[in-house]
C-alpha cells in the first residue's frame, strides 16, 4: 500500500552538490557560507542582525542568556509549545509560569497571560504554533504596559507574516529552527533574528564560548555555532522557501474547502497575512480521534498529534504547581495534524479528505 507521510523534506541533487562541493573545498566549519546564510535571512525578513546556531533549542538558550535570566526569574512561557521552550528557562533555574492556550488559533490566550503576570515576570516568551503567528499587537501591548521584554519561539513561522511583515521583527528576538521537519532545513539548525545591536553583540559572543578575539573569553557562552557544510544546504533551501510556503497554501486551501463542514479547519485570525503552514490540523471529538487516526493510517496516511502540553510532561509534572489549562488539554485531545509538504501530489491531499469524510459519516 502506498504511504502518505506526515512531511517529506525537499533537498534536490543540486543541493547536495553544492553541500558536496562546500565539503572537499576544504573550510566545513563556521565560516563564509554562514555569513552568507545569515545575510539571506536577514534580507528575506528584513531585519538587521542573525545569528545562526546548530539548532532552534540552542537559540532559544543563547536568547535567555543575553537576557541575563536567572535563577528564580519569573518567566512566562506557552503551556503549549515544544517542549524546548520550556527547557531553556528551566536550565536557567528560571521559574516556569505557564499559559493555556487560545481555544482556536493554539497560540498563547492573551487573557490568560494577562491573569499570570505579576510583579516578578522577567520575560515573557511566546511560540507561533504550527507556524500560524501570535497576537502580536496585544501581546507587544501587555509587554509594553507591564515593561517585560518579549521574545518568540518562530522556530515554525519562518515566512509567516502577521499584518504584511514577515515574522521576525516583531519582539525583541525571534528565534527559528532548521530541524528536518520545518518548511527549509538544514538537518540540524537554527537562527536567531534582532534588530537589538546589543543582544547581537552578546549573541556572537556566547555562541562561540563567549569568546571575543581569540581565545579571550569575556563571558559564559557555549558551542552554538552553524558550520559551513550545513549553510551550504540552508543557503539552497533557502531560495526553495516561498515557492514551498506557496504550495503548502495551496493544500491548505483544498484541506479547508473539502474539511470545513465535516471537521473544525484551522481558524486564522485576520492578522495572519500569511500562513507557513508548518502543521495543519484539524480537530474532530475526543471520543473519535483515536479511531479516525488508526483509519487513516490504516489507509497509508501518517498524521500526528503534536506536542503534549507541558504540565503534562512527566518531568514538569512533579514539580509544577497545580494550575489549570482546559483549552490545551481540550486541543491535545482533539486534534490531528494532516500531511502537509512541498509537491505533495494534489491527488493525495484529495484521497485523505476522502477518507476523513467517509470515516465522519460513518461515525455520526
Ligand atoms: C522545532 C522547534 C523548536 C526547535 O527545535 P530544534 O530541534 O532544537 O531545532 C523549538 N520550538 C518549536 C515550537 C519547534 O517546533
Amino acid at each position: 500500500m502506498k504511504k502518505i507521510p506526515i512531511a517529506n523534506p525537499y533537498i534536490e541533487k543540486s543541493d547536495a552538490e553544492e553541500v558536496r562541493k562546500t565539503i572537499t573545498k576544504g573550510w566545513i566549519t563556521m565560516g563564509k557560507k554562514t555569513e552568507i546564510f545569515e545575510s539571506m535571512l536577514s534580507e528575506y525578513l528584513n531585519v538587521k542582525y542573525v545569528v545562526a546556531m546548530n539548532n532552534g533549542t540552542s537559540t532559544l538558550d543563547a536568547i535567555l542568556s543575553a537576557l541575563n535570566i536567572k535563577q528564580n526569574d519569573e518567566i512566562i512561557v506557552p503551556d503549549m509549545t515544544y517542549i524546548s521552550t520550556a527547557n531553556v528557562a528551566e536550565y536557567k533555574k528560571a521559574k516556569l509560569i505557564l499559559v493555556d492556550c487560545d481555544k482556536s488559533t493554539y497560540n498563547i490566550s492573551v487573557k490568560d497571560l494577562i491573569k499570570k503576570i505579576s510583579n516578578k515576570t522577567k520575560l515573557i516568551m511566546v511560540t507561533d504554533m504550527k507556524g500560524m503567528p501570535v497576537d502580536y499587537k496585544e501581546i507587544i501591548k501587555i509587554s509594553k504596559k507591564n515593561k517585560i521584554p518579549l521574545i518568540a519561539d518562530s522556530a515554525e513561522s519562518l515566512g509567516s507574516s502577521y499584518n504584511n511583515v514577515k515574522i521576525g521583527s516583531q519582539t525583541l528576538a525571534h528565534s527559528f529552527s532548521f530541524f528536518a521537519n520545518k518548511n527549509i532545513t538544514t538537518a540540524e539548525g537554527g537562527a536567531v533574528v534582532t534588530n537589538s545591536i546589543k543582544i547581537y553583540k552578546k549573541l556572537i559572543c556566547i555562541r562561540n564560548q563567549g569568546q571575543k578575539g581569540r581565545y579571550n573569553h569575556v563571558m559564559l557562552g557555549n558551542n552554538y555555532r552553524m558550520n559551513d557544510i550545513l549553510a551550504t544546504l540552508g543557503i539552497q533551501q533557502f531560495k526553495k522557501i516561498d515557492k514551498i510556503i506557496n504550495y503548502k497554501n495551496k493544500i491548505a486551501k483544498i484541506y479547508n474547502s473539502k474539511l470545513q463542514n465535516v471537521v473544525m479547519v484551522p481558524h486564522l485570525p485576520e492578522y495572519v497575512t500569511r500562513h507557513s503552514w508548518y502543521n495543519y490540523t484539524i480537530r474532530v471529538p475526543k471520543k473519535l480521534r483515536n479511531r479516525l487516526i488508526n483509519f487513516l493510517s490504516k489507509n497509508g496516511i501518517e498524521t500526528r498529534i503534536s506536542f503534549p502540553p507541558i504540565h503534562t510532561q512527566p518531568y514538569y509534572k512533579k514539580k509544577l504547581s497545580k494550575s489549570n489549562f482546559p483549552n490545551s488539554i481540550d486541543a491535545y485531545n482533539t486534534m490531528i495534524d494532516l500531511p502537509i509538504w512541498y509537491k505533495m501530489p494534489m491527488k493525495d491531499v484529495n484521497f485523505i479528505c476522502n477518507k476523513v469524510i467517509n470515516f465522519l459519516d460513518k461515525n455520526r
